[in-house]
């Protein structure tokens, strides 16, 4: 059975399982997605603070309900009370909460870019791991459901466990603990993780991993503008956005697409990286500034947002890359790696 269909059959199925007020879980504004993958089912149920007990049997009937529809699969349901707002019914639809912190997370940093290609996923593990190496806790989630590319960056391989209760259990990678979005697609499928499922998951993703006590959760976001970036930020406290542009890209208008975006939503951006700046040549070391010298920065001036960086246009950072030992790890003492860590310092300076 296609795993929509499942979904929608234990959505279906759910009409018989009360919950406290006499009503049913199937029409309650505070049911989230169903997400099916070849291996799981999860949803959660949130409710205001301190019904968490009288939802109790709902809970576990729904898990019953969804064990028996969903063959060998795991079945996780969670039962979020939020702190900070209880959940308002209007119409049948629940507002959407307030925005709030990750408990145990201190700040979060998140990395877009205004389109696909220009290296914000090795930007955003090899910025993850320089953080990492100032001696802060860091986590890295990778929300790019369009190319979740994390994992082979860090080597990484196969689904992270998940506890009795539900609560993934992250994978660890050069000191850092990782999260992937694809570790949830079904090969093939992204396309249909559009819109409320991936939303679903990237929340289920970020609030349901146990991250323990983290300083920094940097988060790969999707290229361009779309429907996770509004989750997170109408969710989420969030410290700001670092935008990763190539030295083309810059004299376009996606990255200012992105800037405004980030604006109009009330999202501090942190700053702008150049990647791909300049090549250095690997048979002499030389540098050629094929794009011209400080575009990037005059953009950045244009754009009223700092100017983080440049990093390089290096064999070595994709050969690294696709042998799933990032720079910043392989050569921690290689030029490529320094300019990463330029990237890291200038952005702990400008975030509290
Ligand atoms: P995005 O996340 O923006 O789609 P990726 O991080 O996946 O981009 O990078 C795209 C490709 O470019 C990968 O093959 C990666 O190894 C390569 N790449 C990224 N940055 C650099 C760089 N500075 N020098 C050389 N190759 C790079």
């Amino acid at each position: 059975m296609a795993d929509t269909d499942l979904a929608s059959q234990i959505k279906a199925a759910l009409v018989d399982v009360e919950i406290p007020g006499g009503a049913d879980l199937a029409g309650y504004a505070g049911l989230s997605e169903i997400i099916v993958t070849p291996g799981a089912v999860a949803f959660a149920i949130s409710v205001a603070p301190g019904m968490e007990a009288a939802f109790g049997p709902a809970r576990d009937a729904a898990k019953a309900v969804a064990e028996r529809l969903g063959g060998a699969r795991k079945v996780m349901v969670s039962l979020t009370a939020e702190k900070t707002n209880t959940p308002k019914f209007s119409h049948g639809k629940a507002t959407p909460p307030g925005k709030t912190r990750v408990p145990g997370i201190k700040r979060i940093i998140a990395v877009g870019s205004g389109k696909g290609g220009v290296g914000k996923s090795t930007t955003s593990v090899n910025l993850a791991l320089s953080l990492a190496s100032e001696g802060l806790k860091v986590g890295i989630l990778d929300a790019d459901l369009y190319g979740p590319s994390v994992p082979k960056l860090l080597g990484l391989e196969g689904r992270p466990a998940m506890r009795d209760d539900g609560i993934f259990t992250p994978h660890e990678a050069f000191g850092l603990k990782v999260i992937s979005i694809g570790s949830m697609l079904v090969p093939g499928q992204a396309v249909v993780w559009r819109g409320p499922m991936a939303t679903s998951a990237l929340r289920q993703l970020l609030r349901e991993t146990a991250w323990g006590d983290l300083d920094a959760l940097v988060i790969d976001l999707p290229p361009g503008t779309g429907d996770i970036h509004i989750a997170l930020f109408q969710q989420t406290i969030v410290e700001g956005v670092v935008i990763v542009s190539t030295p083309q890209d810059l004299a376009l208008i996606d990255a200012q697409k992105a800037v405004d975006m980030l604006r109009r939503m009330s999202v501090p951006v942190l700053g702008l990286v150049e990647n791909m700046s300049y090549f250095i040549a690997p048979d002499t070391g030389n540098r050629y500034d094929i794009f011209g010298s400080g575009g990037a920065e005059r953009a950045a001036g244009r754009l009223d947002i700092p100017f983080l960086g440049a990093i390089p246009l290096v064999m070595s950072i994709r050969e690294n890359s696709d042998a799933g030992v990032p720079p910043v790890a392989a050569m921690p003492e290689g030029a490529e790696a320094q300019a990463y860590r330029l990237i890291a310092r200038r952005l702990i300076s400008s975030v509290p």
